[in-house]
């Protein structure tokens, strides 16, 4: 096996980081996962996420996680309503009968991501996770690299495998290609006990998810099992928008006055998600890599996940991590090549190609999404969706 007697470093504990550890550890690969949190519970993780057949499910069930995963997840979540700026609905699954088949390919279910995240690391033997260890360089030892982490510690590594996410610190000891701004800028917020800090907007959602459009501007609503009401709002905004505007996203009443101004044409229901003082908000400017990056791959660090390949939000991007780690492994421990570099090779030319086809299909989504007539858009999608 390409990976006995090696020590493999994940720098990044999130989907995509602890499903490779948890798929390599299976085979007897002897691996550590690097995460700045503090520790399992110091932050609490942000929105549902639905998980695709034929990525997210697969890499579940290859990593022999699928009976934890029916007990986590959340039947019902999955249902959609999509509503116009007065919140008046348009299309409704909510009475849908809630999913129950998960081998059926078109089956969406939902899982909270703290739940998600935990059960991947009780998958993982005790200590696997090295927390407090925020990455800030590489240095080449040998054949290997020297990590070094914010808190003074180090630690060496034969293979680093990068899956640091969108603000990846590892990614320029590979390559110097930089990502590109999207347009558009999210902000997402929580509400914490929603039932009682914005009863309305929790009720809206019927425990599942809303998608609210209005000439060119979203708010997608989740709820979430935990009783939280977690949210975003997608809006086309300058690169700079974030710094220039001045406006401190963790300081509720600036937020909710952005969101009156920018969201003027829209009715006040909306006011309640920036009401309660039980709540965060933050901005995030979404980016995308060019569709033709590639790099020469090297012998002994590569990366998966937003780190290689973020795209704009299209409800893809845990499930295209968790499908990274699949096959990654694959070409580790199952695919025969002769060399680690080969493997890397392999997996990132596939990876790659399948990173175009991602970054094409979310950038036609948003560019949907900031059109005068995005409610119809969303309509038509999901009628033709239920035709199937
Ligand atoms: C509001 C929102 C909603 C989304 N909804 C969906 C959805 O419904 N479906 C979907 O598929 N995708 C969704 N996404 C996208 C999805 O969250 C990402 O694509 C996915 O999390 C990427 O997984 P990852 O493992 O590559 O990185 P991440 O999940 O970002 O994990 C990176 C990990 O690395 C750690 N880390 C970062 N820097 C360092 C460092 N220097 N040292 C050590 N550790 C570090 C972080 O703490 C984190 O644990 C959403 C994103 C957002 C922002």
């Amino acid at each position: 096996m390409l990976l006995a007697n090696k020590q493999v470093a994940i720098i990044g504990g999130g989907p995509g980081g602890l499903t490779l550890a948890r798929l390599l550890q299976q085979q007897g690969v002897n691996v550590k996962v690097y995460e700045r949190d503090a520790d399992q519970y110091v932050r609490q993780q942000g929105a549902t996420l639905d998980l695709h057949y034929e990525s997210g499910l697969r890499a579940l069930a290859e990593a022999g996680l699928m009976e934890e995963f029916r007990e986590n997840f959340r039947p019902g979540a999955e249902r959609v309503a999509i509503t116009d700026n007065n919140a008046v609905v348009h299309y409704t699954e909510h009475d849908n009968a809630p999913i129950e088949d998960l081998d059926n390919i078109h089956a969406r279910p939902e899982i909270d991501r703290g739940p998600l995240r935990d059960l991947l690391i009780a998958s993982l033997n005790d200590k696997t996770v090295v927390w407090d260890s925020k990455f800030t360089e590489l240095k080449a030892n040998g054949e290997g690299w020297d990590l070094c982490f914010a808190n003074g510690t180090t630690a060496y590594a034969d293979l680093v495998i990068a899956s640091d996410g969108a603000n990846t610190k590892v990614r320029k000891y590979i390559t110097d290609i930089e990502r590109i701004y999207s347009g558009v800028t999210i902000v997402e917020g929580n509400v914490y006990n929603a039932a009682v800090n914005a009863p309305d907007m929790w009720q809206l959602t019927h425990g599942g998810k809303i998608f609210a459009h209005w000439k060119g501007k979203t708010i997608v609503l989740s709820a979430k099992g935990e009783g939280s009401l977690s949210f975003y709002t997608i809006t086309e905004e300058a690169d700079d928008f974030v710094k220039k505007s001045g406006i401190d996203f963790t300081d509720r009443k600036q937020v909710l006055a952005w969101f009156k101004e920018r969201f003027s044409d829209w009715s006040d229901d909306w006011y309640e998600i920036f009401s309660s003082d039980e709540s965060y908000f933050v901005a995030r400017p979404q980016y995308h890599f060019p569709l033709d990056q590639s790099w020469k791959s090297l012998p002994n660090l590569t990366m998966i996940g937003d780190a290689a390949h973020q795209t704009p939000p299209s409800g893809d991007g845990v499930n295209q991590a968790m499908l990274d780690a699949v096959e990654l492994y694959e070409a580790f421990c199952k695919d025969h090549f002769d060399t680690i570099q080969e493997a890397v090779t392999a997996f990132e030319n596939k990876m790659l190609a399948r990173a175009v086809i991602a970054t094409e299909e979310a950038s036609q989504l948003m560019e949907a999404m900031l059109s005068e007539n995005s409610l119809q858009f969303m309509l038509d999608f999901f009628n033709d969706l239920e035709m199937r």
